[in-house]
């Protein structure tokens, strides 16, 4: 078993609604248990265009691989009728592995931890508020990185 993290992202149609959706269909996956949800939080889009985000980090215990299960969440954002018109479209649904234990591999299709996930409040204060003292592989300890991202508003909703 792996505890792994993933990142939920949604700024079209009713994105609150996406995303509390999407943590179901995530628990529904077969060899992957919920087993802690962030509150939902609102960010401003970045590198991004749209209406703000829903954004909420899941915590997962999951016998399956890194790849297998980013397969399986690609699936469930295909399911929620995401499409991709253009790099950085409004999207109705993304979902990003952060951490996957203490694994750090990269190939074309999957980087852990998720290169981002240290510059973005959006994924580092949900996963703080899962784990205030967890540490990133090849990071450190997830709290050094608070006050770079302070500048990035983002409100608990
Ligand atoms: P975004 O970077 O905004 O999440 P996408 O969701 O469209 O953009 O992801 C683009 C590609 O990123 C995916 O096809 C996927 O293969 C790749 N990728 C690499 N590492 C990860 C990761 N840790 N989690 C999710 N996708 C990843
Ligand atoms: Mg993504």
């Amino acid at each position: 078993m792996t505890i792994a993290y993933v990142g939920l992202g949604a700024n079209l149609g009713d994105a609150r609604d996406t995303v509390e959706r999407a943590l179901r269909a995530i628990d529904a996956l077969p060899a992957v248990r919920l087993s802690a949800q962030s509150s939902l939080f609102r960010s401003a889009p970045i590198d991004a265009t749209g209406d703000d985000f829903v954004n909420a980090v899941a915590q997962l215990d999951t016998s399956l691989t890194a790849s297998a299960l980013l397969a399986q969440l690609q699936q469930i954002e295909l399911a929620f009728g995401r499409e991709r018109p253009f790099p950085n479209a409004p999207r109705t649904l993304d979902l990003d592995v952060l951490l996957f234990g203490s694994e750090q591999h990269q190939t074309d299709t999957l980087t852990v931890p998720h290169p981002r996930l240290t510059q973005r409040a959006f994924t580092l204060i949900p996963l703080l508020q899962l784990d205030a003292l967890i540490g990133i592989p090849g990071y450190g300890p997830a709290h050094t990185f608070v006050a770079a991202v302070a500048g990035q508003v983002i409100q608990k909703m």
